[in-house]
């Protein structure tokens, strides 16, 4: 009897250690939220710390600035002075697949992409960012924003960022920062510097 109760705590304090170091493994690779910031082309290096320092205050969490690197030429639409914005996402998402956290590119080029407005698709729209909801990784420019500069690059990285995340475009509040700028720059000004709960519960980090 007593021999088979030390045989059954073995097996028991076995399967707690084995279930320990999964799931340590697991953490491990995943690593804790992270967020990396890459200069596509030029960038002011000023801008690049006040992106850092906003993400890191608004998703507490680990922000670092990568080396630089360049905007593939072959991503710049023809006949215009725009860059494909979902190229330079999927680049983005190739070059740092194994990454941990997310990537956010910044560029001052202008960027666009194909965007569905009153029902109608409007070809190479130019925007302020793009991201492909979930994936690693997203694209702000800097081009079209011209008032309150440093407010709107904060709010569109941070509006960016959440769709990385996983968060749709905001249908709860109309001053949540994830709602919708339906393709006016100047939308951003009305929203908050604020995620509302519904959205909150959406970030996914993996
Ligand atoms: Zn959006
Ligand atoms: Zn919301």
């Amino acid at each position: 009897m007593k021999y088979s109760e030390k045989m059954i705590k073995a097996a028991i304090a076995l399967l707690l250690v084995s279930a320990a170091s999964i799931g340590f493994a697991r953490l491990e690779k995943q690593g804790p939220p992270e967020i990396s910031i890459v200069a596509v082309g030029d960038f002011p290096s000023s801008d690049l710390a006040l992106v850092k320092e906003k993400l890191a205050k608004f998703y507490k969490c680990k922000v670092s600035i990568l080396p630089k690197i360049e905007l593939p030429k072959s991503y710049k639409i023809k006949g215009m002075q725009r860059y494909s914005a979902i190229d330079i996402v999927r680049h983005l998402n190739r070059k740092f697949d194994g990454r941990n956290g997310k990537v956010i590119g910044l560029t001052q080029e202008d960027i666009c992409t194909d965007r569905k407005l009153n029902g109608k698709i409007n070809k190479n729209w130019g925007v302020i960012g793009l991201s492909l909801l979930g994936t690693k990784s997203c694209v702000v420019s800097n081009k079209r924003i011209r008032t309150n500069r440093q407010e709107k690059l904060e709010k569109t990285t941070i509006h960016e960022i959440g769709h990385s995340l996983g968060i749709p475009h905001c249908e709860s509040n109309s001053k949540c920062l994830m709602a919708d700028a339906k393709g006016k720059g100047s939308k951003i000004d009305s929203v908050l510097l604020w995620v509302c709960d519904d959205c909150k519960k959406k970030i996914k980090w993996q």
